[in-house]
């Protein structure tokens, strides 16, 4: 077997693997949970100093972060390609530009989204009061992601934290802690103070440890098993989370919509790094009137692709990235099989080329009552299911626990929209599929089972800050009526706070204006 395939932990080391040759990478230590404690307790101290330093110089040691990347990029494409089997071809377009592009905007715009803001209070504003909200960093952020986007994902998340006034530990997964360990790297060459920016490296005990050791909260990517396990520990300290989990995402095409396009989209959505990403096409719905010629566009297209090693530029598709993601493969291309739909192409490993090699597959004749039609694959499968009408593609759509992002196939834009708002996802795309990950400025997220809050844009900035009220009252000279001692005329006040300013209509209030003066003058004499 594959040495990829046993287990990555030997003693106190993680041994990083090369799916593709099974060639050992590189030896790391795990950190204790007494480590990670200690990690955490020294973000926290990093936290006090960097939460005080000015956007402007976040913003210059980021865009020197990115410098760092750009120096070393070919290095680090090389490097995200042999841990986790991906093109490097992918590496580049869908891990390095992506981060590149978050990074500057985080840096040049983070300042303008936290601008406090002021807000309208309506008739108390004249009493002289106001209220603001400034927006304050939360503290350590402790990100743990998983193995298929092991760099944009984290430094991503780690960039926005950062900006925000946060310091970040990083627990990587175990499948790819050499890109994890890079993360530090790039961080520390560009100046972070030492401690802004930790990796941990361990599987998933360090993972929980880190969780134990109480940072301020958890931005968690993985399946949605272990997303439980990490709510259930972090309720116990109440610690907030943002879960980006699993997906089971549908490509729906109505009888109008540009073949070509779609048939080039549903290849790349559902075969780029080898169908393991959260967003992949999982379930393609085709009206029945095209659904024959979109298929034949998509099983000659995906036969043309070329499976092998990430480094050879010419390779579309690398090897999965372990033994266990392709034993789900097989099970679920087994169990469409038996279910009766047609294995058009693929659906076996191509031993020639190594054994975590899994050929791109298209079925069709998929049913959602065929259990993979369920649950998560994360692998190259492309299940192909017909409809009739647009009420019936939504169904099927809906017809999941996960809700990650979904897309909709359509020359008319705006049936396209119609169609999206019924859609149960935190991303819909009209003739697009997969790709808005890779636009920082945008929200990504899911709904149902696919997670909860959200990382990216505006949205995801707001979970890595509190909002904090500041409410000012410039006139200090009057008494409130509503401080004490209590009595007949307090009570009587207080009806007309409840019937006269609270209907918000100044001419109201205006009429409660003796009564006010009576309960001042009472006030006053104590
Ligand atoms: P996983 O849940 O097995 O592991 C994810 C991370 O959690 C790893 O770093 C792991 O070491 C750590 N971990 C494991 N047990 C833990 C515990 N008890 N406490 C704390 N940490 C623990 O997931 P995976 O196999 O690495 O990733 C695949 C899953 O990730 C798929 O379901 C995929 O859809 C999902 N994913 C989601 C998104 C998204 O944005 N929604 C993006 C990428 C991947």
């Amino acid at each position: 077997m594959n040495s990829a395939a046993t287990d990555h932990k030997e003693n106190h080391f993680l041994v990083s693997f090369d799916p593709a040759t099974g060639n050992e990478l590189g030896r790391i230590g795990i950190d204790s949970a007494a480590e990670v404690v200690e990690m955490v307790d020294r973000s926290r101290q990093c936290f006090q100093q960097w939460r005080r330093t000015s956007f402007a110089e976040r913003k210059r040691l980021m865009m020197k972060a990115r410098e760092v990347i750009l120096e070393e990029m070919d290095e680090i494409a090389g490097l995200i390609s042999a841990e986790s089997g991906k093109p490097v071809a992918e590496a580049l377009a869908l891990e390095i530009a992506p981060a590149l592009d978050l990074m500057q905007w985080a840096a040049r715009e983070t300042e303008k989204m936290l601008k406090p803001r002021k807000i309208g209070i309506g008739l108390f504003s004249l009493m002289g009061r106001s209220s603001k909200i400034i927006y304050q960093p939360l503290g350590v952020i402790g990100i743990i992601p998983a193995w298929n986007y092991p760099f944009s994902i984290p430094i991503g998340e780690a960039a926005m934290a950062l900006m925000a006034g946060n310091t970040v530990v990083i627990k990587p997964s175990e499948l790819t802690p050499l890109v994890g360990l890079k993360i530090g790297e790039i961080f520390k060459k560009a100046g972070f103070p030492k401690n802004a920016v930790q990796i941990v490296s361990g599987a998933g005990e360090t993972g929980a440890a880190l969780v134990d050791a109480r940072p301020d909260k958890i931005v968690f990517t993985g399946s949605v098993a272990t997303g439980k396990k990490i709510a259930e520990a972090a309720a116990k300290d109440l610690i907030p989370f943002v879960l980006e989990l699993g997906g089971k995402d549908p490509m729906i095409v109505l009888e109008d919509a540009d073949l070509d396009a779609a048939a080039n989209v549903a290849v790349w959505g559902a075969f780029s790094n080898a169908g393991q990403n959260c967003a992949s096409v999982e379930r393609l719905f085709v009206h029945e009137r095209i659904a024959e010629e979109l298929t034949r566009r998509i099983i000659e297209k995906t036969k043309r692709l070329k499976l092998g090693r990430g480094t050879d530029p010419d390779v579309s598709i690398g090897p999965m990235s372990s033994e266990r993601q392709v034993r789900i493969v097989e099970k679920h291309v087994n169990d469409f099989r038996e279910a009766g739909a047609v294995i058009e192409t693929g659906g076996e490993r191509d031993p020639e080329k190594g054994e975590l090699f899994y050929k791109p597959t298209v079925i069709t004749g998929a049913r959602n009552e065929i259990r993979p039609m369920q649950e998560e694959t994360f692998g190259p499968t492309l299940p192909i299911c017909t409809f009739t009408t647009d009420e019936e593609a939504v169904a099927l759509a809906n017809d999941t626990e996960f809700g990650l992002t979904a897309s909709v196939w359509t020359r008319d834009i705006s049936r396209g929209e119609k169609l999206a708002e019924k859609i149960e996802a935190g991303t819909v795309c009209i003739n697009e599929h997969l790709y808005t990950h890779g636009i920082g400025q945008t929200p990504w997220g899911g709904f149902k089972n696919s997670g909860r809050g959200r990382t990216h844009g505006q949205e995801g900035l707001m979970e890595l800050v509190q909002p904090q009220h500041i409410h000012t009252n410039r006139i200090t000279l009057l008494p409130d009526a509503w401080w004490m001692p209590y009595s007949a005329t307090a009570i009587q006040t207080f009806r007309q706070f409840a019937t006269k300013f609270a209907s918000g209509s100044l001419f109201k209030t205006a009429k409660m204006l003796p009564q006010l003066l009576k309960r001042i003058r009472e006030i006053r004499r104590g």
